[in-house]
């Protein structure tokens, strides 16, 4: 096994052979990395139909299937490094990274492995027993974007099992090749049947969305895709999770000036430009009080002048490449928008010369509200910053958008910090972090970031029917 020469799709606990494959590029040289099997429309039909056929027995066995996310996990801590090379060569992250993301994979697994699903009492006396219990939809698809698909793939596939669903996982042709591995990893592992893994385009994804034996649609992508897919789901009435983007603002508080001021920058540097800024809940637009505005842009314009961008194999590199020559291409048309508008690039700017997607991390101030770079998701290394004057003026213009992923306060009074979150609109409020997401603590957009929540006992509740069960004694 050798994760750049991929094995086929996972369909009913085979890997089978497809004449059909995706190009992958290595975003580090801009160049072809491996030839991906895809999935046909046939193979999706096989894959639903093997999904239907074990959901039955699957969902009456709760100690296998706590056994089989023991396994799971397992597998994900053994093939550590296998999975993490894959992953690094396929989107760029640097591969300690990487390795951080199949770290946290394993987590989620075993995380849902651990305990009966809960059933709530809401009467237990003489005249009666009412429960509420959670019975499983049936068959998940889930969609993973490019960004993160062993994690997100870890957690969509940990959470159906936990629920007594099959599940079948469709990764995005930018990034298919290490839910690929995983597939072939898991083929011995799990039941024939509850697992299936289908590389394919978009058109694939519709085709799972729109099939009437799959119950729920687990998304994780872009707004515009998961409004696709909230309208397919309509006429069937499906089930859904949306896992959208988002554009989270941070707000530094006042009180953060003197020593606090390099502190915080740090923190807030890391939140914004982790994994080149291409996460869900990075910091996406910073609100800065104007007494501190150069001292703090000059301390992150310091932070990132100190990056080393290049090749994420390189132990000393900081940043790899953007993961996609869409995406670059997007990140720099954001940036040279931003300056036609008349906005100033304090540290960055070009992109690093060679032949992969890099850029360098990148601030720009001097912008509008209304400039592409602050309304719209960047999803990439180039962050707006911009002064307010009083905290009421931030709080109002980090809530005038439609996204609702994140939002972060920084401040060295942590319950001050905490009232201020409560006035902001977003489905996740860090005080003096930011993007802090852990397999028990529910995680999901306001607004058109998203529809319900992932991880906990909501993400739980999601992939579930909620089912009374009232007995008269
Ligand atoms: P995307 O929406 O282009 O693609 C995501 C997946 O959906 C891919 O597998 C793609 O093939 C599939 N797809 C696209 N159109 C479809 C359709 N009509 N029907 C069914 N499937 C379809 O997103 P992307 O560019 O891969 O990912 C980046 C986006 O994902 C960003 O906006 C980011 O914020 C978001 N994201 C959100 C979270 C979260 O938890 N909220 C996490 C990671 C990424």
């Amino acid at each position: 096994m050798t994760a750049l020469s991929p094995s086929g799709p996972l369909v009913d606990g085979k890997l089978v052979e497809t004449p059909h494959t995706i190009t992958v590029v290595n975003p580090a040289t801009g160049e072809a990395c491996a030839e991906c099997p895809a999935a046909t429309p046939e193979l999706l039909e096989r894959a639903v139909d093997a999904a239907v056929r074990a959901a039955p027995a699957w969902a009456k066995e709760p100690g296998a299937r706590r056994w089989t996310l023991e396994t799971v996990a397992t597998v994900l801590d053994e093939n550590r490094e296998a999975l993490a090379r894959t992953l690094s060569t396929e989107t760029g992250i640097p591969v300690r990274d990487a390795a951080m993301e199949a770290a946290g994979a394993a987590a989620f697994a075993r995380h849902r492995a651990a305990g009966p699903l809960p059933v709530d009492s809401v009467h237990d006396d003489e005249r009666q027993r009412v429960q509420v219990r959670r019975a499983p939809i049936g068959v998940v698809g889930a969609i993973i974007p490019w960004n993160a698909p062993l994690l997100i793939s870890a957690e969509k596939i940990s959470t159906a099992f936990a629920t007594g669903n099959t599940v079948i996982v469709k990764p995005s042709p930018l990034a298919p090749l290490t839910t690929a591995l995983l597939g072939e990893l898991l083929a011995q592992s799990v039941p024939s049947g509850v697992l299936g893994v289908l590389p394919g385009g978009d058109e694939l994804g519709a085709a799972l969305v729109a099939h009437p034996a799959v119950g729920m649609i687990s998304f994780t992508g872009s707004i515009d895709a998961g409004r696709a897919i909230m309208a397919a789901a309509a006429p069937r009435l499906k089930r859904l999770s949306l896992e959208l983007g988002g554009n989270d603002a941070a707000i530094v508080l006042p009180d953060v000036s003197g020593g606090a001021v390099a502190k915080t920058a740090a923190k807030v540097y890391a939140g914004a430009f982790y994994r080149s800024g291409q996460v869900c809940a990075a910091i996406k637009r910073l609100y800065l009080p104007r007494p501190v505005f150069g001292e703090f842009t000059e301390a992150l314009a310091a932070l990132a002048g100190q990056a080393v961008v290049g090749d994420p194999f390189d132990p000393s590199v900081t940043m790899g490449p953007v993961s996609n020559r869409a995406q670059s291409d997007r990140v720099r048309g954001l940036v040279e928008d931003a300056v036609a508008a008349g906005g100033t690039v304090l540290a960055g700017g070009p992109e690093v010369s060679g032949p992969g997607y890099f850029h360098r991390p990148t601030l720009v101030t001097g912008l509008a509200a209304d400039t592409a770079l602050v309304a719209q998701e960047q999803f990439g290394p180039a962050l707006p910053v911009l002064p307010y004057d009083e905290v009421d003026e931030a709080v109002a213009a980090a809530n005038d958008t439609d996204y609702g992923l994140g939002a972060s306060v920084w401040t060295t009074d942590p319950e001050r910090g905490a009232e201020v979150a409560a006035s902001l609109d977003a489905g996740s409020v860090w005080v003096n972090r930011h993007g802090v997401v852990s397999p028990e603590i529910p995680f999901g957009g306001m607004k058109q970031s998203g529809y319900g929540r992932a991880n906990g006992a909501a993400g739980l509740d999601q992939y579930s029917e909620l089912k009374t069960v009232s007995v008269r004694r």
